[in-house]
Order: C-alpha cells, then sequence, then structure tokens
C-alpha cells in the first residue's frame, strides 16, 4: 500500500512533501505530529518509515516486501515505537534510555532506523530531557517521530527541535465516503459516524466497534430523564464497562469513550441552544431528546456540566477510582440538569 492508498487531500499534499524529502536525501530527523487523536498521526510515521525502509519502491511504500512487512508486524530490527506501557500515567525515563541504546547500535537491515514515540506528551520531564540530546544530535540515519495530540505537554526545547507538522481531521462527507467504499457501512451509519466522530477516521473505526451512535443517543435520553430527577439511565451507560470481566486499562478506555460520549452530547445541547441548527450536531439522532430539554436550561448550566465532563475525563486519566468518578459525574449532573425540575409542579 503505497502513500496514494492513504486517504486524505492534506494527506497527499503531505506525502508528496515527504518523498521529496526522502529522494533529496534531505529528510528532517525530528518530526512533532500534532494533530487530534485519531486523525492518522501513527499510519503516516509508519508509512514514512516503510518508504525509508522499503526494499521494492523507490521514495514510496509497497507494503508488501519484507521490510514493509516487519514494520506493519513490529518486528524491524531498526525500527522501534515507544509508548506508555498499560496503567501507566507516564512514560518513564529508562524506556527513553533503552531506545537511545539501541538508536546509538549500526542499523542491521539497512541504513536507516526510526523511533516513533507515541502519546510523546506523556514523557515525563527527565524522559523529555533524556531525550534532547538525541534530537540535537542523531545518530546518521535516524529518524524520530513525536506524536502528540496535545504538544503542550512537551517542553519548549523538545518542540523547537522537532519540525511540526498538524494533522487535521477529515471532512464528514469525505471520511463517510471513505467508511462507505473501504469499510462497506451502509452509507447513513457511515454519515452519522463520520460527524460523530469530528472527521476522525481512527475515532470512527473506535466508535463503530462500540456502537457509539446508539450510545450517544442512549446519553442524550439519559439526560431528558436527568430533567426528570431520574438518574439510573445515565448511571447504567457509565458504569457498564465497571461490571464485566475486563481488564482495568480496558474498563478505564470504555468509560473514556463513555465520557467522551457524555461530553459531545452536552456539545450537541449547547450548539442547539445557541445556533438551533441540527445540521451543527455530532450526533443528530440526538436533537429530539435535547430539543425537549433546551427551554429549561440556560447555557451557563450546560457549559459547567461541560466542564465537569472534562475534569471527569481528567480525573480518569490521572488514574482515580473510576465508580468514584462516574457516581460522582452523575450525581452532578443530575444536580444540574435536574434543577429546573425542582418546584416544578
Ligand atoms: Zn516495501
Amino acid at each position: 500500500m503505497p502513500f496514494a492508498d492513504i486517504p486524505g487531500d492534506a494527506t497527499a499534499r503531505l506525502a508528496e512533501y515527504f518523498r521529496n524529502a526522502i529522494r533529496a536525501g534531505r529528510l528532517h530527523h525530528a518530526f512533532l505530529f500534532c494533530g487530534p487523536r485519531g486523525v492518522g498521526k501513527q499510519a503516516f510515521a509508519f508509512a514514512v518509515v516503510k518508504a525509508l525502509c522499503c526494499t521494492s519502491a523507490t521514495v514510496d511504500f509497497c507494503g508488501a516486501c519484507r521490510s514493509c512487512r516487519l514494520v506493519d508486524s513490529g518486528n524491524h530490527a531498526d525500527v522501534w515505537s515507544l509508548a506508555r506501557a498499560e496503567n501507566k500515567r507516564d512514560i518513564p525515563i529508562d524506556d527513553v534510555r533503552e531506545m537511545i541504546r539501541r538508536l546509538a547500535v549500526a542499523p542491521i537491515e539497512g541504513a536507516v532506523r526510526a523511533l516513533v514515540i507515541e502519546e510523546a506528551e506523556r514523557l515525563n520531564h527527565y524522559a523529555q530531557n533524556c531525550l534532547l540530546k538525541t534530537l540535537e544530535e542523531p545518530p546518521a540515519g535516524t529518524h524520530i517521530f513525536l506524536l502528540s495530540a496535545n504538544p503542550s505537554g512537551l517542553t519548549d526545547t523538545i518542540r523547537s527541535r522537532s519540525q511540526r507538522i498538524h494533522f487535521a481531521p477529515l471532512a464528514p462527507d469525505k471520511l463517510a465516503q471513505i467508511l462507505a467504499e473501504r469499510y462497506n457501512m451502509e452509507c447513513g451509519a457511515a454519515r452519522s459516524l463520520a460527524r460523530l466522530a469530528g472527521g476522525s477516521l481512527g475515532l470512527a473505526l473506535e466508535y463503530a466497534q462500540a456502537d457509539a451512535s446508539g450510545m450517544a443517543r442512549a446519553v442524550a435520553d439519559s439526560f431528558a430523564l436527568l430533567g426528570r430527577g431520574e438518574t439510573g439511565a445515565l448511571e447504567k451507560i457509565l458504569a457498564d464497562p465497571l461490571k464485566g470481566d475486563l481488564k482495568a486499562e480496558e474498563r478505564r478506555t470504555a468509560l473514556a469513550m463513555r465520557i467522551e460520549l457524555v461530553s459531545l452530547v452536552l456539545g450537541d445541547l449547547l450548539r442547539l441552544m445557541w445556533i438551533e441548527d441540527e445540521s451543527v450536531l455530532r450526533c443528530p439522532g440526538a436533537s429530539g431528546a435535547l430539543g425537549a430539554l433546551r427551554p429549561h436550561l440556560k447555557s451557563e448550566q450546560v457549559e459547567e456540566t461541560i466542564r465537569l465532563a472534562a475534569d471527569a475525563r481528567a480525573n480518569l486519566a490521572a488514574n482515580v477510582n473510576p465508580k468514584l468518578i462516574v457516581s460522582s459525574l452523575v450525581e452532578d449532573l443530575g444536580f444540574i440538569l435536574g434543577e429546573p425540575a425542582i418546584g416544578s409542579p
């Protein structure tokens, strides 16, 4: 699969830039790929790595040669990726030291070594400092790709030594077309998912697996119930992944998605209050339930609920007990969204 098969017009321009740089032998040694989750930063970084290592194509990759297959399977002897370990908040200095040690050894397969660091903002302060010297003076033929949805978590020195490239989401119509054509999704479902995922292909695929469109509608219905003082439905949606026999990390991931959907539907409620146009909604299927709730609320109340959902996500990332997060979020949202019910006949 060459660069041309990676979806998106912006990606095509980016691919051209990288092809030219590789052809001219002046590819920068350190890149910072920024952009929201699921917009293809990781896929593109590995595409560049494959183009550097491919033994079949020149300044592109074939996806089929031994080298491309080794990169795809994570077994290429000169290509490494570094990510936060499950249940860990950050990437420690020891992991970075180990990678620097590997980069110092001569390449085994060819002339290129590459390191891809996912969620680079998770490198802790010591790890970032440790990486700095290698970013400034990398061994010959070494390319480092830092991927981040939150580059403000990286030090100024790391950012200034990397070439920054921004990855934007696709237009929802374009993403819907890709979901329908490449992933055989029914057109209506593809359109809903594309809007819900805000144009992010990775997020749309995650959402498809979890039936997030249906879940978002259920969240909106549960808000309408909160308005009547009933908290059970929202609690059930949020607490559901905590009851099964999932691993701790899987529980957090499933809960994080549910809280994300809560934020998203609350955002729709606010958009509906401001603009009164259903075409701007991320979850159009929620418009009925939200429309019923809207007349009873002020926008300040909804803004407060969005802040609470953001706090819940931050607490989850900071390893706060998930049950505690669910119960306080449900209680707080119930209090605010249920406020108009107090004193009503
Ligand atoms: Zn190849």
